[in-house]
């Protein structure tokens, strides 16, 4: 069978390596890089990023403490020099990968038609028996007047210079991140949200976010930006100099199936949890399909990557682990809406402040160590909600995600042994509510 997959990113990538370890003939259509937007624009960008701010953060820190006696400048030209050589690194990792998976790589843009199961490649004309189309998303540009003035996260590597002030429009998860980043790195930051700010996590830990972690940066909630202008913007007419940053969503990049298959309100390809498609034998995977994290778009990669090939798999978005980077990780569980909906009567709450640790104990003496939060069912054991701020949140938050899901409850953290020191305080709060029931 002839399986055509367009898009190199982490949901393309996924797909066309599953469907050629399954056996089947393999061909992967990719306009840029493999590694999609994760690994040259997103993710690895802000985790390069935000491990340099963080060792600015921390030298203020240890002088402030009387430590050390100096400061390191950013020279940021290198900084992006060096992110831009490491990824060009790891995007050799992927041709290999692919490449021994036996997938024929082609370089170019794919274009569908719908009639005759083709793709089209630098002319040429590709047949399909199965074609997955993982396009994924670009930013989301809202139409405010002068919004070609603003930059997005796809320019941040070819900034000259830290800017002086930046003025980032958007309340979601890229508006955090860069705004803690550049915080850290000596901007003075505002984040401008029309939107709730970060509503996606618990307003506990929220607080905490805006408060010990984004504490130098002005967050102005509920506010409309007028204009866009070469030195600033106008919001609600008052004016704000600085570099204007779009952070304001992410627009599925479904152009190539329009007129093919459904096309939902927000742009995203309409599947089902197969992936598959309103046309047969065409499935999509990842940001195309209105997802927006690389470890659903692998996962519905491959379930498309599996169905493509006959054989029968279902997305599982019931419990997602989800995180933010910020100088410590912000880590929680995603429910889906079928979890979300049971009856939350009769659950407790408790939280605690992070323990000293590696990546912590030199903020304790300004309480600053972390913040956990969970909420169980003290009856029947049931672990509902958590949520982490941690130097380690993230890492740990996908295990108990996971053994959440298989059925663990907070009795079978009575005997639990933690390493020490760790900064993980989640364990000690599911043993506390062990005793109970
Ligand atoms: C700033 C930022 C930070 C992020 N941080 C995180 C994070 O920390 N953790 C996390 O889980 N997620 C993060 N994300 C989200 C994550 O990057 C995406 O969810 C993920 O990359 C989606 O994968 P994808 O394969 O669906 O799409 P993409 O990664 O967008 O890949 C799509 C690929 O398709 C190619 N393509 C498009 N059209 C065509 C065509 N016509 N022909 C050929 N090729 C085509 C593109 O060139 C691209 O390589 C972040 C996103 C951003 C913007």
């Amino acid at each position: 069978m002839k399986i055509i997959v367009i898009g190199g990113g982490p949901a393309g990538k996924s797909a066309a390596v599953e469907a050629a370890q399954i056996g089947e003939d393999v061909t992967l259509i990719e306009k840029k890089y493999l590694g999609g937007k994760c690994l040259n624009e997103g993710c690895m960008v802000v985790a390069g990023l935000n491990d340099v701010a963080k060792f600015i953060k921390d030298s203020h820190r240890y002088n402030e403490l009387g430590i050390t006696n100096q400061t390191p400048q950013v020279d940021f030209e290198k900084l992006a020099d060096g992110m831009k050589d490491t990824i060009k690194k790891i995007r050799t990792v992927h041709n290999a990968e692919a490449s021994e998976a036996g997938i024929e790589v082609i370089n170019g843009t794919a274009k569908v038609s719908g009639e005759s199961q083709t793709v089209t490649v630098n002319q040429e004309p590709f047949k399909y028996d199965k074609l997955i189309v993982a396009t994924g998303s670009n930013p989301y540009i809202p139409p405010i007047k002068g919004r070609e003035k603003a930059i997005t996260y796809q320019d941040i590597l070819n900034l000259k210079k830290v800017p002086e002030k930046l003025l980032i429009i958007g309340s979601g998860v890229i508006a955090s991140e860069f705004a803690s980043i550049f915080s850290m790195l000596g901007s003075e930051v505002k984040i401008l949200c029309r939107d709730p700010f970060l509503d996606m996590i618990d307003d506990d830990t929220r607080d905490y976010v805006e408060h010990k972690l984004l504490d130098k940066v002005e967050i102005h909630k509920d506010v409309l930006v007028d204009e866009i202008t070469d030195d600033g913007l106008y919001l609600d007419g008052k004016f704000f100099g600085g570099d204007i940053f779009l952070a304001t969503g992410l627009k599925p990049n479904s152009q190539i199936l329009e007129g093919i298959v459904d096309i939902g309100s927000e742009g995203e390809v309409v599947v089902n949890s197969k992936m598959e498609t309103s046309q047969e034998n065409i499935y999509a995977a990842g940001d195309v399909a209105g997802v927006s994290t690389t470890p659903l778009a692998r996962m519905e990669g491959v379930v498309a990557a599996r169905n493509a090939c006959d054989i029968h798999t279902v997305a599982d978005y019931r419990l997602t682990p989800s995180s933010l980077s910020l100088y410590y990780d912000v880590a929680f569980i995603t429910y889906g809406e079928d979890v979300e909906a049971t009856d939350n009567t009769g659950y407790l709450e408790g939280s605690i402040p992070g323990f000293a640790a590696p990546g912590s104990f030199w903020n304790v003496l300004q309480s600053n160590t972390g913040f956990t939060k969970v909420k169980v069912d003290p009856d029947s054991g049931l672990i509902k909600d958590v949520s982490s701020i941690s130097p380690t949140a993230r890492t740990s938050m996908a295990y108990l995600c996971q053994m959440i899901k298989d059925g663990y409850k907070t009795h079978d953290f009575d005997a639990f042994l933690e390493t020490h020191p760790s900064s993980d305080p989640v364990y000690k709060l599911l043993r506390f509510f062990s005793k109970f029931g």
